[in-house]
C-alpha cells in the first residue's frame, strides 16, 4: 500500500491531506491506513464496492466520524485538533466543517424554509456573515445551479433533481475549500440525474476541488483528474481515469468494473 501513499510532500496547492486514517466500528475495521493528497482544482472520484468504506471516509474527512488513527489536513490546518493539540470544541469544529462542502444522497433540506433560506442558513448562522451579503451571494449561487425561479418555494414543491441542486447551492454558499459528494444522484429518477451531473461538471470545469462518490462511471471518467479505488478499507488503485478504466491493475477493480458497466 505504501507505493500509493502521499507520493510527494505537501505544497501550497495541497488542499486536502489524508494521512493514515483508520476507523473501526466495534470489530468491523472499515478504514485501514488510508492516505492520499488532493491538489487545488483536482477532481477525485472515489470508487469501490458497496460497504468498502467510501461514506465513512468522507465522514472522517469532515470529522462527522472521528478517525481512530491518522490526520486530516485542510489547507495545512489539522481537522479536529486545535493549536495546542487539544480536541476542537463544537464551535471550532463547525467553523472548520463549514470550509468543507458536503452533498449527500438524501438532500436533508429544511422543509419549513424556502429554497433561498435553506441556502442562506449556514453562512448566516454558522459563519456569522452579513445577512444581506449572504442573500446576494445565495441568489447568485441559485442562479448558477439554474434555480433562479424557485428561490421562494418550499423544498416539497421541487423535483428530486431540483432538490439536489439546492443541496449543491447550499454547499457552495459556504465558499468551501473542497466539496465532497456522497452518491449525489443515487436517489434520483434516472431522468433527473443528468441535470445534477451537469452542475457538477460545471463546477469541475470552473476549478473546484472535489471528491465524488458515484456509480455514474461515464461521468467519473469524463470529469475526474484521478480515480481512487477502494476495497475492504484499503486504497488499491490511485490513477488517471484512462489508466483505471482501460487498464485496471487489480482483480478487484476488474471485477468491480465488470459489475458496473
Ligand atoms: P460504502 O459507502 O462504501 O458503501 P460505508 O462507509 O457506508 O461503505 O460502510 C462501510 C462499513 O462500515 C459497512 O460495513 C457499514 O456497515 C459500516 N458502518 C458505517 N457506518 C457505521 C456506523 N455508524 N456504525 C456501525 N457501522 C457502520
Ligand atoms: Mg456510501
Amino acid at each position: 500500500m505504501n507505493a500509493i501513499a502521499n507520493p510527494k510532500p505537501a505544497t501550497t496547492d495541497t488542499v486536502l491531506r489524508v494521512q493514515g486514517i483508520s476507523k473501526s466500528f466495534g470489530d468491523n475495521h472499515v478504514l485501514k491506513d488510508i492516505s492520499f493528497d488532493m491538489q487545488k482544482g483536482e477532481v477525485v472520484s472515489l470508487l469501490g464496492p458497496s460497504g468498502c468504506g467510501k461514506s465513512t471516509l468522507l465522514r472522517c474527512i469532515n470529522w462527522l466520524e472521528e478517525p481512530d488513527a491518522g490526520h486530516i489536513r485542510l489547507n495545512s490546518e489539522r481537522m479536529g485538533y486545535a493549536g495546542s493539540g487539544a480536541k476542537m470544541n463544537d464551535t471550532q469544529l463547525s467553523q472548520m466543517r463549514s470550509r468543507i462542502g458536503m452533498v449527500f444522497q438524501h438532500f436533508a433540506l429544511w422543509p419549513h424554509m424556502t429554497v433561498l433560506e435553506n441556502v442562506m442558513a449556514s453562512p448566516v448562522h454558522v459563519q456569522k456573515r452579513d445577512r444581506k451579503e449572504v442573500e446576494n451571494e445565495a441568489r447568485a449561487v441559485l442562479k448558477r445551479v439554474g434555480l433562479e425561479d424557485k428561490m421562494d418555494m418550499l423544498p416539497s414543491r421541487l423535483s428530486g433533481g431540483q432538490k439536489q441542486r439546492v443541496g449543491i447551492a447550499r454547499a457552495l454558499a459556504m465558499k468551501p475549500e473542497i466539496l465532497l459528494f456522497d452518491e449525489p444522484t443515487s436517489a434520483l429518477d434516472p431522468m433527473l440525474v443528468g441535470e445534477v451531473l451537469e452542475v457538477m461538471r460545471d463546477l469541475a470545469a470552473d476549478g473546484a476541488t472535489m471528491v465524488i462518490v458515484t456509480h455514474e462511471m461515464k461521468f467519473a471518467r469524463q470529469v475526474s483528474s484521478r480515480i481512487i479505488f477502494m476495497d475492504s478499507g484499503h486504497i488499491i488503485e490511485n490513477r488517471s481515469p484512462e489508466d483505471f478504466f482501460d487498464h485496471p491493475q487489480t482483480d478487484k477493480a476488474k471485477t468491480f468494473l465488470h459489475s458496473v458497466q
